[in-house]
């Protein structure tokens, strides 16, 4: 049997691509081999959003070349943002590349692979030919967990942001066709899903419906007993959304609520179209509507033009907040995205003065807001073996935070957790009792 392997970069998207392309490669025949070294066909699903992926991927695909080198029969297949936006020169580059396919291709990547994975050189769909994955075979990492596409594409013009070059515009799936893969999923067992989209609050809108309704019916789902969804974008969560995180029992108390800076200078010049004030209003709204939510968020420190009092503003925000969590990212210019033509870059050694600085709040931050729960019974959903301690149990609440607990579940068991014990990122505790799964 032939065997494939896939290596992720990036985001909660591409890992869920990841699982349609190795569903569908399996489909095709293939086994999952543990190691490039080990495969007939090398998958890198990439990412282009900021620098760092790139090099990394950079550096596996040198590993990947000197493979086929010593076997050329080895099939190097390159998906996923970083070969969209490189599309024209791609196969210049690297020229040992067989197969490239863009993040609203993978459909046609089994087509190009042939069956048993021998494949023609060059393929690559253009931006037109985009199709969701909803529909192809899935390989999930977790059997009691899974996400669930609801739309493709962004419609937003951050000024920073690659993605709506490399994924185009937002166009939203069919409810029907969601609902029927949510129903699919709780029959074979799952119990958590998570809705993915570049700006989830935005859909629908080209369908005549709405996120609200999609999250109301998707609470309708027998058997689906917690709902996520990322990321929001802030411009675009209404009432109609609160209410229904409010009202739908199995939408957690969390949302992922992407800041980005704290000044309404540099949101301005991002063109994010709200500013801090009216940020700290949403924020307001959403902790009035749904008690105990937790709120994360992403930020970008050293977009050009920041000045000390900008990254100040921004740190102030993250203390009148209180995130539970943050994903902080130091600029990254992108080719062909306004800000990088911006003549105010800020200088390195200042961006990383101020990530540390910005790490530093949202720690602090994230560490009261854990702290607060110490003493208290959470549901936590089991996943499995602790990373940290082999003797105990790891889950997450319905808050989205990672608790270690001494307990005798097993994985997609709900159970309660008397937490005694806190640190930024995780809690720590024990079971009470096992809810018959
Ligand atoms: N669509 C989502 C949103 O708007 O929240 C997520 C987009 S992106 C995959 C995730 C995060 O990457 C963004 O929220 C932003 O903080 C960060 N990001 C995007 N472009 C960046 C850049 N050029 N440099 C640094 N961080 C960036
Ligand atoms: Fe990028 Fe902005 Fe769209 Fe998010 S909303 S994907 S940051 S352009």
């Amino acid at each position: 049997m032939k065997r494939y392997h896939v290596t992720t970069f990036g985001c909660q998207m591409n890992a869920h691509d990841s699982e349609r392309i190795k569903g569908m490669l399996e489909e095709l025949g293939l086994g999952e081999a543990v190691s490039q070294a080990d495969a007939d066909v090398i998958v890198f699903n990439t990412c282009t959003i900021r620098e760092k992926p790139d090099q990394r991927f950079a550096a596996h695909l040198g590993n990947a070349k000197m493979l086929k080198r010593a076997d050329p029969e080895k099939v190097i297949a390159v998906g996923g943002c970083y070969a969209e936006a490189q599309r024209e020169r791609l196969f210049d580059l690297y020229p040992f590349v067989d197969v490239a396919f863009g993040p609203g291709t993978i459909p046609h990547l089994a087509e190009w692979l042939g069956t048993g994975g021998t494949a023609p050189r060059g393929r690559f769909g253009t931006g037109e030919e985009r199709e969701f994955a909803g529909g192809l075979p899935m390989h999930r990492e977790r059997r009691f967990q899974a996400w669930v596409q609801v739309s493709m594409g962004c419609n937003s013009v951050c000024s920073y942001c690659i993605v709506p070059a490399v994924r185009g515009r937002e166009v939203s799936r069919r409810p029907g066709e969601i609902l029927a893969e949510v129903d699919r999923l709780a029959d074979e067992g799952v119990r958590e899903i998570t809705l993915l989209g570049q700006n989830v609050n935005s859909y629908g809108r080209d369908l005549g419906s709405s996120f609200a309704e999609l999250l109301r019916a998707v609470d309708a789902v027998e058997g689906i007993e917690r709902i996520r969804f990322t990321s929001p974008h802030p411009k675009d969560f209404r009432r109609d959304v609160i209410e229904a995180m409010a009202e739908c029992d199995a939408v957690c108390e969390h949302a992922h609520l992407p800041l980005q800076s704290g000044s309404t200078r540099v949101l301005k010049a991002m063109r994010r179209t709200y500013g801090r004030e009216r940020y700290l209003e949403l924020v307001g709204a959403l902790r009035a509507g749904i008690p105990d939510l937790a709120l994360t968020t992403d930020i970008i420190v050293g977009f050009p033009g920041e000045t000390e009092r900008d990254f100040e503003e921004t740190v102030e925000v993250v203390q009148e907040v209180g995130y539970d969590g943050a994903f902080t990212f130091v600029y990254s210019p992108r080719q062909g995205t306004e800000a990088a033509a911006s003549p105010d870059q800020v200088p390195e050694e200042v961006k990383k003065v101020r990530i540390e600085r910005l790490v530093e709040a949202v720690q602090d931050s994230a560490l009261a807001r854990n702290r607060e729960r110490v003493g208290g019974v959470e549901e936590v959903l089991v996943e499995g073996p602790s990373r940290t301690d082999a003797t105990l149990l790891r889950g997450r609440t319905r808050r989205n935070t990672t608790v270690n607990f001494a307990g005798t579940s097993a994985p997609g068991d709900l159970v309660d957790v008397r937490i005694d014990d806190a640190t930024s990122t995780t809690l720590k505790g024990e079971q009470l009792a096992a809810v018959a799964a």
